[in-house]
């Protein structure tokens, strides 16, 4: 069995992240254009790296939740790739073996020159901190308007599918929003979201409950069975 689970903000907030778009979210005290964009990062470099470095201290702080967890134990009795919109390193740390990250990394620094290589970001990134290159480090985050490099092999993974897990996703943010949409036929696809958002022509079980009430739930259920 095939588990391919798309994870959005929603699977953190139990572990006190930050959403995007709740009413408690990011985006009501920042505005996007002046923190995750490339023209923030030409106009104050200094405010996006501030931003981000609060961000990696948020995640250093919190710890895997109980959904994160039962992801985790799901592995014993089936194939489980997560692809996940999140930059936080909360399902690895719960110990999940197959995450790809669509929007990067927190923990983790990239360079600004091609081949724009990746290096583990210490503590915070200042400017000055430069790569091997000599080019100054950012955040290995991908910020709107930059392109999705892991998108094919995203798409390719969601094809595979014998189960869709839609977890805490608003489904807003393209080009990961449309990775439902490659879900095979025949694949069963599950949100799970209080506030589940309506995905069209598509046959979709709903549960409108926290994710780490939820999935430890199901995927119990799951074990019983064993897939
Ligand atoms: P979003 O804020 O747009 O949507 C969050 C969704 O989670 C909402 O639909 C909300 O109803 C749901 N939710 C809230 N609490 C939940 C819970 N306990 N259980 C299940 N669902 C819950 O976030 P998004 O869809 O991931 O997309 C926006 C962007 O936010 C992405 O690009 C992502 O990279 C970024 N982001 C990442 C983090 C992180 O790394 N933890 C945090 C904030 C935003």
């Amino acid at each position: 069995m095939n588990v391919v689970v798309l994870s959005g903000a929603g699977i953190s907030a139990e572990s006190g992240i930050s959403t995007f778009r709740d009413s408690d979210g990011l985006w009501e005290k920042y505005r996007i254009e002046d923190v995750a964009t490339p023209e923030a990062w030409y106009r104050d470099p200094a405010l996006v790296l501030d931003f981000y470095d609060q961000r990696r201290e948020q995640v250093r702080a919190a710890a895997s939740n109980a959904a994160h967890m039962a992801l985790a134990r799901l592995q014993d009795v089936a194939m489980v790739q997560i692809v996940t919109q999140n930059i936080d390193d909360l399902h690895e740390r719960a110990g999940s073996r197959h995450v790809l990250h669509l929007h990067g990394e927190i923990v983790l620094a990239r360079s600004t020159v091609p081949p724009y290589e990746t290096y583990p970001a210490g503590g915070n990134i200042a400017l000055g901190d430069l790569c091997p290159r000599g080019a100054q480090l950012r955040p290995h985050v991908v910020w709107f308007g930059e392109e999705v490099p892991m998108l094919e092999r995203a798409a390719r993974i969601v094809q595979k599918a014998d189960v869709l897990l839609v977890v805490g996703t608003s489904l807003q943010v393209y080009p990961a929003a449309g990775l439902v949409q490659y879900a095979p036929k025949g694949c069963k696809i599950i949100v799970i979201d209080p506030n589940a958002p309506h995905i069209s022509g598509m046959d979709v079980v709903t549960i409108k409950e926290k994710a780490g009430v939820a999935l430890p739930r199901l995927v119990e259920e799951w074990m019983g069975h064993k897939l």
